[in-house]
């Protein structure tokens, strides 16, 4: 156990966590930042970031956020690594659990991000970066003229089928059912689109191409009928839902029924003192820049419940 109590401790270490960390250690305020286990958050599983402002030429994911833990530091932020395993939100001091080190603080910010779901199987893991994506607003790009598949039916997939639009010569879409979760004014859009097309009842048993390091197709098992197909392509993006980060915040925090944090205001919680940024409470924008500025405004909004 540490003896000291904490200004404020930031619980992650991507855009949102390190953006916090940033503005609470300007304003003197001495942030201790617990990093997790993937510390610089799902920035470091994405190749090129081309639409973070400020980097005209793209940056690397991972190059970017260890350039904003190096801000951080400059500020005299704190960091230690360890996966935070319980918390103590009914009583301020807050504590927080960390591998077996227990830390305690006036406030809280969490920003421990969420977690794209995965298919599953293991050629999905092996060729991530390598034709299989979990987003289409920072890969699509790469894919121009070529042919891709989106898994998922919900808005994300949907959406993300039809932005790929833009760059592939032609895009399926394959969901498990025979029914989009979609809402209907995004299903409208996609069957007014030409390049898009659906690929029923149907899930993906294997992604093609380890061998060869790159995507070449998908071994397709239509649910209904059983039959297996091989179907070329170059792409595979994953859209089926994300999980946020909130195991262990259950029963002490307002999560919704999708275990996303709720905001009751900018980023307050409905613990008085627990603020949140980023993904973990963003079911809906999920951008590092969004995540960035969430993290800004929680940094803001502790410097303001400390002084009150
Ligand atoms: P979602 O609504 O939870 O949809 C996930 C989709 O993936 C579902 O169609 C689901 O199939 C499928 N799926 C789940 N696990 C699967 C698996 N193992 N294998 C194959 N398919 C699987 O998630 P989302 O689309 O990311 O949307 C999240 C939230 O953000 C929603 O509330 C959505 O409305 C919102 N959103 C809104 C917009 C917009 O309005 N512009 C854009 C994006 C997201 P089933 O349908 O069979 O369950």
């Amino acid at each position: 156990m540490s003896n000291d109590i904490h200004n404020v401790i930031i619980i992650g270490s991507g855009p949102a966590g390190l953006t916090a960390a940033i503005y609470a250690a300007r304003a003197d305020l001495k942030p201790l930042v617990i990093e997790g286990i993937q510390t610089g958050g799902q920035l470091t599983i994405t190749t090129d970031v081309e639409n973070y402002p400020g980097f005209p030429d793209g940056i690397m994911g991972p190059e970017l956020v260890m350039e904003m833990r190096r801000q951080a530091e400059r500020f005299e932020t704190a960091f230690v690594s360890g996966d935070v395993v319980s918390v103590d939100l009914l009583k301020s001091p807050f504590t927080v659990i960390a591998g077996d080190v227990s830390y305690r603080a006036k406030t809280l910010i969490i920003a421990t991000g969420a977690s794209a779901r995965w298919i599953g199987i293991e050629s999905e893991s092996i060729l991530r970066g390598s034709g299989v994506s979990g987003c289409a607003t920072c890969d699509g790009f790469f894919f121009r003229g070529k042919e891709v598949v989106v898994v998922g039916g919900g808005d994300t997939a949907v959406e993300e089928a039809i932005f790929l639009t833009k760059f592939a010569s032609k895009v399926s879409l394959i969901h498990r059912r025979d029914q989009l979760r979609a809402s209907k004014i995004m299903q409208e859009k996609a069957s007014k689109n030409d390049k898009l097309s659906f690929i029923w009842n149907s899930v993906i048993e294997d992604i093609l191409g380890v061998e060869v390091g790159h995507v070449t197709g998908i071994r397709l098992k239509n649910v209904k009928s059983g039959v297996v197909t091989d179907v070329p392509c170059d792409g595979v993006f994953v859209a089926i839902g994300h999980t946020p980060n909130t195991k262990v915040f259950e029963g002490q925090i307002d999560l919704d029924e999708k275990g996303y944090i709720v905001l009751k205001e900018r980023t307050l919680t409905n613990v008085p003192g627990v603020f949140a940024a980023g993904d973990v409470a963003d079911p809906y924008y999920r951008q590092a820049i969004t995540a960035a500025g969430m993290g800004c405004m929680a940094a803001i909004d502790a410097e303001r419940f400390l002084e009150g």
